[in-house]
Order: structure tokens, then C-alpha cells, then sequence
């Protein structure tokens, strides 16, 4: 071989490699593999690293190392040789979603967590995703799109997929969620490779159901298109009957409620006032009566279901909120602030010797809040 032909060698290796690449016959991603640097697949690797590098400075990751180390241990679980490919961030934000990019970062949203009655549920979300990383379905579907004016949009939505730069942005989510919905072909594919991974991990199958249920229920709810998840995955009837389908072969296996529950328990809280801010009342009465009925934490799940139709202020929304704030008074571990909510809604309605009373109660239970001198004032005012 003559000094030219040494140096050209590598160079028409590189292209006959991208000519064979792009002709459709794109092969599943090994265990630790990384893009060839000359390809679109390392330019689009790039890009996400960036998106993956202004999420971890976001201050939107959740920092919590038992959680964290929780759902590590999924994903490995499932994933077993691509284990070590995986990053997975816990991303403070509303709304059901998790995402896969192609260069490994994997987004799950806190209201993802909220969603899910347990670690199987969450499973089989995450196993899923999983299926579309192995199968390059990114990479497939950029190559779909990266010649229309979609391409841009691709961008768009991966940086949305994470939750950066989410909230007050959904109106057009909807719009662009299109964009990044996999063919169906490419659903069918996750949803059974994605089974395959529960099966292999000892998960339970028929958990899965479980899962496009309630987001049924919550899209029958909204029907509004705004989530992002559901304009990416449609979920529909027919989805999960051919998850039952594939689940009844698929007796027993791992649930795991306990640990789920109570890992995610210290931030539950949080997580439902953000869904609250986001005043997407129709979903979020879905998502509470789905806590509520799972009978998790019921002093907070029933305080907040009170906040929700306290805020939401719609016909028939006050009696509706006393009797969830009285559900949660019942519990004996009720927040204080659902005495002085209580009074709020009393007073409302005009009934100013019950509001007064409450307000008392909440002065007692607090007497050193931060609004004291205000609460004072509500009772005096009622006098
Ligand atoms: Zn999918």
C-alpha cells in the first residue's frame, strides 16, 4: 500500500461506513458504543451533550442520592451491558414525561413519579425509553426529518423533552409534539422490546395497563393535546390491550410499592404544588382523586385536593373543598395551613362564625406564623 493509499484508507472506510448507514439499515446500538465522529448521529450526540449540559446547571435536577441511587438501579436492572451508557436526571417539573436522547441522558419529570402507584409502573415507562435508545429511534427519526422545516423543531422539542424552559411554553407543545412522535411502527417496537426488559428484569407484566389507564383517564380529562408526553405517545385503548396482551404471558413478578412510595414520599408535596402552579385543573383533579383513591399520604393529598378546587373557584368548588379539608383534618397530620384555607373558603360562602373558628384553630396550631398578624386581622374583620 503506497503512503496515499495508507492515508486515504481510513477516509473511505469513514464514507462507505455513512453511505451504508444512511441507507435505512441502521443497526441497534452496542453496549458502549459511540458514533463515528464524521456522522450526523455524532452531530446530533453533540447537541444533546450541550442540552444534557445546560439541564445539569439548570437547578431543575432533583438532588436526592436514595432516589437517585432507586432509579439507577432500575434503569441497570433493565438495561443490564448498557447499564453503564445511561444517565438518568430526575427533573423538577409537572406532567407525566420521560425521555431518551440518543447519547444516553434519560429525563424522567417529577410528575412522572407523582403518577406512578410503583416501582413496576415506573419500570415499565423507563424500559420503554429504553427501547427506543437500543433501537437508535432518534437517529431514525432525525433522519426522517432533518431535510424538512421539522428539523429545527427536532431541537426544539429534545430541549422540551428535559423540562428546561418548560413552563409557560405548553400551549405550543401541542403543536410541536408531532414533531417527535415516533412512527407507530417504532411504538410497537418499544412497547414490545420494552416488555422484554420486564420480563428479563422480574417485573411485573400486567403493571404496564396500570400505566396508559390513568393516562386515559387524564387525557379523556384535559382534551387539550397539552402534554407533551401524550402528544408523543398517544395513548390509546388500542395501546394498552396489546400491553395486557403482551403481559398475560407474563405471571407474577415484582411490583415493589413499599420502596416506591417511600423514596418519592419526602417530596411528594412539592412535587403536587408544582402541578397546582401549573393550574391545569383538569388533570390535576384526575391526578388527586388517583392519590386519593391509592390512599397515599392522605393528610397532604387531601389538603392539596382542598388548594385545587379552593383556586380553581368553579360552581359547586367551595363545598368541595371543606370536605376535602375536613378529610384531611380527620387524618390528625393535616398541615396547619388547612385551617387557615378552611377559613378562607368559609368566609366565601358566608359563613363568618365557622371562618373565625378555623382561623382560631390555625392561630393555635401556629402561633408563631409568619401571617399572624394578617390572620388576626381575617378574624377581626368576621367579628
Ligand atoms: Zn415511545
Amino acid at each position: 500500500m503506497s503512503g496515499l493509499q495508507r492515508r486515504l484508507a481510513p477516509i473511505l472506510v469513514g464514507l462507505l461506513l455513512s453511505a451504508c448507514s444512511s441507507a435505512s439499515s441502521i443497526q441497534d446500538i452496542q453496549p458502549g458504543e459511540r458514533p463515528d465522529l464524521e456522522t450526523d448521529e455524532a452531530g446530533l450526540w453533540m447537541r444533546m451533550d450541550r442540552v444534557e449540559a445546560d439541564l445539569r446547571n439548570s437547578g431543575q435536577v432533583v438532588e436526592d442520592p436514595a432516589l437517585q441511587a432507586y432509579l439507577e438501579g432500575i434503569v441497570c436492572r433493565l438495561a443490564l451491558e448498557y447499564c453503564q451508557d445511561v444517565r438518568v436526571y430526575v427533573v423538577r417539573t409537572p406532567g407525566f414525561n420521560a425521555s431518551m436522547a440518543p447519547n444516553g441522558m434519560m429525563v424522567v419529570w417529577t410528575g412522572l413519579l407523582l403518577r406512578c402507584e410503583n416501582e413496576a409502573q415506573l419500570a415499565h415507562v423507563l424500559a420503554h425509553e429504553l427501547a427506543h435508545y437500543v433501537q437508535r429511534h432518534s437517529l431514525k427519526h432525525w433522519r426522517d426529518l432533518r431535510d424538512t422545516s421539522s428539523g429545527m423543531a427536532f431541537f426544539q422539542l429534545a430541549t422540551a423533552m428535559t423540562g428546561l424552559g418548560l413552563i409557560g411554553d405548553l400551549a405550543t407543545l401541542g403543536a410541536l409534539g408531532g414533531v417527535m412522535s415516533y412512527s407507530r411502527e417504532y411504538e410497537r417496537q418499544a412497547d414490545r422490546i420494552g416488555m422484554a426488559m420486564i420480563q428479563r428484569a422480574g417485573y411485573s407484566g400486567a403493571e404496564a395497563t396500570g400505566v396508559w389507564d390513568y393516562l386515559i383517564r387524564e387525557k379523556e380529562a384535559a382534551d387539550d393535546g397539552g402534554s407533551l408526553f401524550f402528544a408523543t405517545h398517544p395513548p390509546t385503548e388500542e395501546r394498552r390491550d396489546t400491553l395486557a396482551a403482551l403481559a398475560q404471558v407474563l405471571k407474577g413478578g415484582r411490583v415493589g410499592r413499599a420502596d416506591f412510595i417511600g423514596l418519592t414520599a419526602r417530596h411528594r408535596m412539592d412535587w403536587l404544588r408544582d402541578e397546582l402552579q401549573r393550574r391545569d385543573y383538569a388533570r390535576i383533579e384526575v391526578l388527586m382523586a388517583h392519590l386519593a383513591d391509592s390512599g397515599v399520604d392522605p393528610a397532604g393529598v387531601h389538603f392539596l385536593r382542598g388548594e385545587m378546587y379552593r383556586l380553581r373557584d368553579e360552581e359547586g368548588d367551595a363545598a368541595r373543598a371543606i370536605t376535602a379539608y375536613h378529610a384531611a383534618l380527620k387524618t390528625r397530620k393535616a398541615p396547619s395551613e388547612t385551617y387557615r384555607s378552611l377559613g378562607l373558603v368559609l368566609w366565601s360562602i358566608e359563613r363568618p362564625q365557622e371562618a373565625q373558628a378555623a382561623f382560631r384553630q390555625y392561630l393555635r396550631h401556629r402561633p408563631r406564623a409568619d401571617d399572624r398578624a394578617m390572620v388576626e386581622d381575617y378574624i377581626n374583620q368576621l367579628n
